[in-house]
Parts: structure tokens; C-alpha cells; sequence
């Protein structure tokens, strides 16, 4: 009897685990089903595609969901749609950068070693807003923890740009990744330390064929959509002058091939012209910097289809301007005096340009990331800074191949299918580029992902 008893309420419990169970799965079920696209028709729009330097005009585009629906004239408007009528407006594609570091908001030194818990991340998540605001809608960023961040705003939890991530640098020891200026922590081949830059995934110093094999695959288990590689001196380096070479061409080869082996590819800081020679010999698909790239070089870049991701506004300011200090004031000057050289070898060569800015080290020099188009309008037009500040990096975004997060839709283009990323700007800014250096002006609508971040077109 007593058994009897027990087998009842073990079932009556079972029942009601298993009510409890289909309960929840309707209301996931309910919500999903309640959960209808958002649909908003911009009407009249003058549109630049990303691609076309023609314009279209009195064009509607029709979005719904996430993704652009239709691209006409006249579109009737469906029953549930939000009508934005954006006439004298022009309509461009979400901006993009494809150099950011949006992790690095404070010296790095004061980040890697000293820094609080929840510092990094909660500046990290202003940053990623700011740059919403500011009217880029993805970022390739180039090194530093970004992964956790990434997810935060794919999962809608907080505004920010869509973040294709490098994750940790892969550095040689003395390399431009290798931050510990106070020779805190020896190699930890030799001694087995943990280096904090290591363990708060900001750089893996590798040394060897072997080793950088090794970095590479731990980056790219935790989900990197593309390797960095420091492959040269830099101007604020703790430990290397501007003129190093860093890796052998057998370690480059190697992080390519590791790269490669998941479907994806390798990225270099590279500014002396040996790093940049063996850095497109080993297969990278992208150099960062690249300013003292001979013109055989650039011509090498240009027959290999290589992207040069360097930035403009970061070599234009004078040494007190950029932030400089003690010995990195001659390593400015020196980088200034290359840049202006490799702008015109670029510019003549053909070579092909990405959008991206560097700017680090805080959040007011963050706040200038839209100075860049202005910094760029002395070498190329209206046009041709929109180009790669779009569909040009879209390009060298989809170089990430298997590892590209966002395939649903393609980006940095206004086209059916493509996702609905798309600022709406007061004024022609392939006509004044100028209009995008003031975001909080100029930029009247910010959508990203379908939906309205910002619309201030009745303002
Ligand atoms: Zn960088």
C-alpha cells in the first residue's frame, strides 16, 4: 500500500513537471508567434548603395525585420509599416571601421595590470555606444578581449556596433604586443609565470613555429574572426624601435596557415618595408599601417589584391596633438613624415584602401573616429572615402570567410537582402564629406539591425 502510494505522488510530481515544462514551451511559442517583423518604409530617399557613386533619387527602401526588403520607386507602404519620409536626406549604408580597438579605453599598462573588475567592460560598453552613435553600425576590431562585449550586443543587451573580433595580439617576446614595461613578467617559457596580458587575453607572446601555431588555434577557439599578428616596431611600443622587423617569414607562414585552416586569414601591424615584404609573402590578406611600404610593395599589395588598412587622422596631428610623449615624439615624426609617401604611393598604385581609424587610449579619443573623413579629403573624393568606409571594408570583412558572425545578410551596402544598416544623413555627403565629421548633426537617423537607434529628423 505504502509502495502504491509512492509510485502515485512520484507520478502526480512527474505530471506536473511535465505541465510545468509544456508551459514554458508555449509561452516561448506565444511570444514568438505575437513577435511580428518591425517594418519601416524611408520614402523619398536619395540614395548612395556603397558601391555606385551615381546616386538614386526619390527612392524608397523598404525594411523589415533586419534585413532590406525592396528598393524602388513608389513602394506602397505595408498595413503595419512605421513611414519615414527622409526627402532632401541622403540614405547611406551603416559606417564602418575596420581598425578598432574597442576594448582599449584607458593607458594599457593601467588596463592589462591594474584596472578594477568591470572597469574594462563597462568603459568597453560606452565605447561601443558611442560608436553606434556616431553612425558605425560594424567595426573589425584589431585586438584586445572583445568577445564578451561582441555577445552583449548580438544578444541586444546593450547598443553597439556589430564587432568582428581578433581577440588576443600574437606578439613575439619584445614585439609590439609586448606591453610589461616594468619586465614584470619574464618569458613564460622560461620561468612558467602567467602574464596577466596573456590571462586578461589582451596578447599571446609566442615565439617559435610552434608556438605562434599554438596562439593561433587558442585565439581561434575563442572565436576570433581574424588573426592579428604584431609584425613590426611601432611608434608606442614599450619595448621595440620603429624600425624592427619582427617574426621570421616561417612564423607569419605559419598563423596564415593556421588562419586558413579555418577558413579565414591573417592580419599584420606592419610599418617597416621588410615586416610588410614578408608579411605578403607569407599570405596575409590585409596590412595595418603599412606606411613604409616601397612602391614595389604597394605593387605586390595591389597584384595580390592585399588590402592597406591605414588611417589618416592619426599621422596628421602634430606629436602634443596625438598624445605623445618622451621617446615616442621622434617615432611620430618619423611615422608622419612615411605616411604622407605612402597616402600618394596608395593613391597612385591603386592599391586597394579600407576604412579604419586606431583611435585608442580613451574615450574622448575615441570621440574623433568621424574626423577621419575629413583627414582623408585631401587624397580622395567624397565618393571614394564612402566606399571605404562601406562596401570596401564590407569586402575585406567577408575575408573572414567561415568565421564571418553576421551572414545573413551582406553589409556595408544599400541593396535588397542586404541588412538593414542604414544612416540617414542631412545633406550630400559625397557632395561635402565634411557633413559625417558631425555625427550629432548631420546623422538624423542611426538604424541598425532594423532597428531605429536615433531620429532626430523632426529636430
Ligand atoms: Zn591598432
Amino acid at each position: 500500500m505504502k509502495k502504491i502510494k509512492k509510485i502515485k505522488k512520484i507520478k502526480n510530481l512527474l505530471k506536473l513537471t511535465f505541465l510545468a515544462f509544456a508551459l514554458i514551451a508555449f509561452s516561448f511559442n506565444s511570444t514568438a508567434q505575437k513577435k511580428e517583423p518591425t517594418v519601416v518604409l524611408f520614402t523619398n530617399a536619395t540614395v548612395f548603395d556603397g558601391v555606385n557613386e551615381k546616386l538614386m533619387t526619390a527612392t524608397d527602401v523598404l525594411v523589415e525585420g533586419n534585413l532590406i526588403k525592396k528598393i524602388g520607386k513608389g513602394i506602397k507602404a505595408p498595413q503595419n509599416a512605421e513611414v519615414i519620409d527622409v526627402a532632401g536626406k541622403t540614405l547611406i549604408p551603416g559606417l564602418t571601421d575596420s581598425h578598432v580597438h574597442i576594448m582599449w579605453n584607458d593607458n594599457i599598462e593601467y588596463l592589462i595590470y591594474s584596472s578594477k573588475d568591470g572597469y574594462l567592460g563597462a568603459m568597453a560598453a560606452k565605447n561601443a555606444e558611442n560608436m553606434l552613435m556616431r553612425g558605425f553600425t560594424t567595426v573589425r576590431d584589431l585586438g584586445g578581449p572583445a568577445f564578451g562585449l561582441k555577445k552583449a550586443i548580438d544578444d541586444g543587451a546593450i547598443p553597439g556596433p556589430r564587432i568582428l573580433p581578433s581577440g588576443a595580439f600574437i606578439s613575439q617576446t619584445a614585439g609590439h604586443g609586448d606591453f610589461d614595461t616594468r619586465m614584470q613578467y619574464q618569458s613564460n617559457h622560461f620561468t612558467g609565470q602567467t602574464d596577466l596580458a596573456y590571462s586578461r587575453g589582451w596578447t599571446i607572446i609566442a615565439d617559435g613555429v610552434s608556438e605562434v601555431q599554438k596562439a593561433s588555434r587558442e585565439i581561434l577557439r575563442a572565436g576570433a574572426t581574424q588573426l592579428k599578428i604584431m609584425g613590426s616596431g611601432s611608434i608606442t611600443g614599450a619595448h621595440d624601435p620603429l624600425d624592427v622587423t619582427e617574426y621570421t617569414l616561417d612564423e607569419l607562414k605559419a598563423i596564415v596557415k593556421e588562419a586558413e585552416k579555418w577558413g579565414t586569414y591573417a592580419t599584420i601591424h606592419g610599418y617597416s618595408s621588410e615586416s610588410i615584404m614578408n608579411a605578403i609573402e607569407a599570405g596575409v590578406k590585409s596590412i595595418e599601417h603599412g606606411l613604409f611600404a616601397s612602391e614595389e610593395a604597394m605593387k605586390m599589395m595591389k597584384e595580390k589584391d592585399i588590402f592597406f588598412s591605414t588611417q589618416f587622422l592619426s599621422y596628421s596631428a602634430t606629436p602634443e596633438e596625438a598624445g605623445m610623449t618622451g621617446e615616442s615624439i621622434p617615432k611620430y615624426n618619423e611615422a608622419k613624415a612615411g605616411a604622407t609617401k605612402g597616402y600618394e604611393n596608395a593613391k597612385k598604385i591603386g592599391v586597394k584602401m579600407s576604412f579604419g581609424t586606431d583611435l585608442l587610449g580613451g574615450l574622448e579619443i575615441a570621440a574623433a573616429q568621424n574626423l577621419e573623413f575629413l583627414a582623408r579629403a585631401k587624397y580622395f573624393s567624397g565618393y571614394e572615402i564612402l566606399k571605404q568606409a562601406t562596401s570596401n571594408n564590407a569586402e575585406l570583412f567577408e575575408r573572414s570567410g567561415r568565421r564571418h558572425p553576421y551572414q545573413e545578410g551582406a553589409l556595408g551596402v544599400v541593396k535588397e537582402g542586404a541588412y538593414a544598416d542604414i544612416v540617414v544623413v542631412d545633406g550630400n555627403p559625397l557632395q561635402d564629406i565634411s557633413l559625417l565629421g558631425n555625427p550629432a548633426k548631420n546623422l538624423k537617423i542611426i538604424m541598425k539591425d532594423g532597428k531605429i537607434y536615433k531620429n532626430t529628423l523632426n529636430q
